[in-house]
């Protein structure tokens, strides 16, 4: 018999305070166990003020070092939006730039604001007061700033407007109606934000490469990507789940987005800008404070009363979600891409049995009997599946016929370069109409590659 067991203890008591004062005393810090606690982390221990921010500032560091994507003297750019979790990132990064020379970060931070004040529906007054602090606040951490208008997205890539903020130019605001035009006609909120976040994902790869930086810095923590995993479920790209939810987003080859905060989460950010006094100079707002009107909003809200209750589950749900890929995810080739979000194009060939198949076929059985006796008058004539019944599409009639004998492209080949959510988006639309410029000659780029393909192929060996 092991001689432990024979021992007896007369004081358990004692034993147990000893033991308790040592490991749980929940008023002292975690970390140096000598010092009141400051902050204490749902679900976690206590720290204080130093231990706190010493293991913020590692955190952060770490998160860029893990990956050894970023090297030295790389230029990389950061989407700074005004809200909180982006000041913060600023914040970490100069806090990081100025530690002893073994912990230095080395790379060069160039920072963009993407002025959506229009589509925000923010007044001049406001735009102009956002936008000026916003570049105080950059010229306040001494970062070169550059503000483009998200409007500017609808523009060649060429021709895509930045401004230095040194100069105080305003940015270009002519297609702002355009932008507008286009959200309009889209059938609902839910759409209206899915179109602008993947407009905004374009504009910030195109502003990096005009920039010369092939890394963007985006300050999502953990609840912000566990409301992109849980709300992109929700709308059909749950293929594009480990993209979204993994450090490196890395669906263009040229320039990768990453995700350094994610390990964040909220509290721990609030706590860090209080501690600062970093105030936000612009509010998220996703129709949050009202009855939400889209999935993102309601998912938002799902999100964060789900972290302030059950503290871990908002991390379990993008560390599962970076575990879920689809197959063949791994060779994508740029042909095969979404013109709009850059994903593998959904499997559509005839002898696979597929969920979007399936989805397909029910769509045309339940759908309006008038609707399918058009689409099949339509295919006997040869023609395009041109949608000009719909009651908001005045133009159709006339653009849509005539770009046809252009022989631009059509509704069914816009389709074939679109994934299956992009194709929500512009749901019940005339898509030639709809869908911004450079998609669509992207779109025509695509079929002319493909068309001269088809007619060498018989005079390639
Ligand atoms: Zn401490
Ligand atoms: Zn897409």
């Amino acid at each position: 018999m092991c001689s432990l067991n024979d021992c007896s203890y007369n004081d358990n008591n004692e034993i147990h305070e000893f033991t308790k004062d040592l490991s749980t005393d929940a008023t002292l810090c975690r970390k140096c166990r000598s010092k009141d606690i400051d902050i204490l982390l749902v679900g976690q221990s206590g720290y204080c003020n130093a231990c706190f921010l010493t293991a913020t500032n590692h955190k952060f560091r770490a998160a860029l070092g893990k990956s050894k994507i970023i090297r030295h003297g790389n230029s990389v750019l950061v989407d700074y939006s005004g809200e909180l979790n982006s000041t913060v990132l600023l914040h970490l990064i100069k806090t990081g730039m100025s530690e002893s020379v073994h912990k230095k970060l080395i790379f060069k931070t160039v920072v963009l604001y993407i002025d959506d004040s229009t589509v925000m529906k923010e007044t001049d007054e406001e735009r102009c007061a956002v936008r000026s602090k916003i570049i105080e606040q950059i010229k306040d951490f001494a970062f070169t700033g550059y503000t483009v208008s998200l409007s500017e997205v609808l523009k060649k890539e060429d021709d895509v407007n930045i401004k230095l903020v040194d100069h105080d130019q305003e940015v270009d605001n002519e297609n702002n109606d355009q932008l507008l035009t286009i959200l309009a006609k889209l059938p609902d909120d839910t759409s209206r934000l899915d179109l602008l976040f993947q407009l905004r994902r374009k504009l910030l790869i195109v502003a990096a490469r005009k920039l010369n930086c092939d890394k963007i810095l985006q300050a999502d923590c953990a609840t912000d990507v566990a409301t992109k995993v849980l709300a992109n479920i929700c709308l059909g790209r749950s293929a594009q789940l480990s993209t979204l939810a993994n450090f490196c987003d890395a669906r263009c080859a040229d320039v990768k987005i990453l995700k350094p905060m994610r390990d964040f989460t909220q509290q721990e950010l609030l706590h860090y800008s209080e501690y600062y006094k970093i105030d936000s100079l612009k509010l998220r707002d996703l129709g949050v404070s009202g009855p939400a009107t889209s999935i993102q909003a309601l998912t938002q809200k799902f999100t964060t009363g789900l972290e302030s209750q059950f503290s871990g589950t908002v991390s379990v749900v993008f560390r599962t979600a970076e575990k879920l890929s689809a197959r063949g995810n791994e060779n994508q080739d740029v042909e095969n891409n979404c013109v709009l979000c850059d994903a593998k194009l959904d499997n559509e060939s005839s002898d696979q049995v597929s969920a979007i198949r399936a989805i397909r076929v029910s769509r045309i059985v339940s759908s309006d009997c008038v609707l399918i006796k058009n689409l099949s008058r339509n295919m006997e004539k040869g023609e395009s599946n041109c949608e000009s019944s719909q009651p908001d599409d005045k133009e159709c009639s006339a653009n849509c016929c005539r770009s046809n004998k252009k022989k631009r492209a059509s509704s069914e080949d816009i389709q074939k370069y679109l994934c299956y959510s992009c194709r929500l988006i512009f749901r019940n639309l005339n898509i030639p109409n709809a869908l911004p410029a450079p998609l669509l000659s992207t779109i025509e780029q695509r079929l002319a590659l493909r068309n001269m393909r088809r007619e060498i192929n018989d005079f390639l060996l």
